[in-house]
């Protein structure tokens, strides 16, 4: 990386948790890098990978809390990358899956300094798997919609998704950013002819010592969350893949004997 003058960046993803879910691109740039801009959720596991000496910047940005003003980001990359430096700006799960990683490039580039992507797993897949949920099962689903739960319909971003549209569409739904307006998206999704029934599920901190898990359907997943106390980093998977998940037949068939007991 960086042999040549031309100032480079490599936007590298560091996948869910686990450093072994690193790609080999982005274990050697990791190793050869000089200075890390790094995000929050970013595994302490993988930056103990990097050289003693390299330099780590946290500019991590939690929903909520005291964040690092994005252009101040792009300040940080290009100073360090004029300088000769080999910089990593290293995200959680894949770059370009709700990471700003198109933002940054851009900006990188229009500033004249080439950018290296490396993909990384990205938490949408990795964190079903980590239950056993194979999210484009075709016994179950023509494919899959990575959706954020974040954007608000009213925000400034502009229109959040179309929840009627997804309800319809038969593809599996997996929501990252999801916690907090849980209650609201599970009653767009009914109030677009979705079925109470429809299994779900939660996976909090995947591929870390921390993941929790939660199966359920779409009627019980907000109060599944309290209950559970599943806590952001979290994906909620909506769709009939989940009933392939480790423990669903043990779950659906301990709910048919609670309700035979009670009836
Ligand atoms: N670029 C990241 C996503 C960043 S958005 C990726 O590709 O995975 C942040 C959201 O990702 C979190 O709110 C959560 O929904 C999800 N997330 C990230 N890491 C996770 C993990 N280890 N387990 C479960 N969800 C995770």
């Amino acid at each position: 990386m960086n042999t040549s003058s031309t100032p480079c960046v490599s936007l590298v993803g560091a996948g869910p948790g686990d450093p072994e879910l690193l790609t080999l691109r982005a274990l050697n740039r990791l190793q050869a890098a000089d200075v890390v801009l790094c995000d929050d959720l970013v595994d302490r596991r993988v930056l103990a990978m990097l050289r003693s000496d390299a330099r780590v910047l946290h500019v991590g940005k939690r929903g909520g809390c005291v964040s690092t003003s994005q252009a101040f980001i792009h300040q940080l990359m290009l100073r360090e990358a004029r300088e000769g430096k080999r910089v990593v700006r290293l995200k959680g799960g894949d770059p370009f899956v709700f990471g700003r990683g198109g933002e940054e490039c851009q900006a990188l580039r229009e500033a004249g300094i080439e950018v290296e992507v490396v993909p990384g797993i990205t938490s949408g897949i990795a964190a079903p798997a980590a239950v056993g949920i194979p999210v484009t099962d075709r016994r179950h689903a023509p494919g899959v919609a990575f959706i954020t739960g974040h954007n608000r319909a009213d925000a400034q971003s502009g229109a959040g998704p179309d929840w009627a549209a997804l309800a319809r569409s038969g593809l599996t739904l997996v929501i990252y950013m999801g916690l907090a307006r849980c209650e609201a998206l599970v009653a767009e999704l009914r109030a677009a002819g979705m079925d109470g029934d429809m299994p779900a599920a939660a996976i909090a901190a995947a591929h870390t010592p921390q993941q929790r898990q939660l199966l359920c359907t779409l009627d019980g997943l907000a109060q599944g969350l309290r209950d559970e106390q599943i806590s952001s980093p979290a994906i909620l998977v909506i769709g009939e893949v989940v009933r392939e998940a480790h423990g669903w037949a043990e779950l659906t068939q301990e709910l048919q004997q609670r309700t035979a007991l009670v009836g």
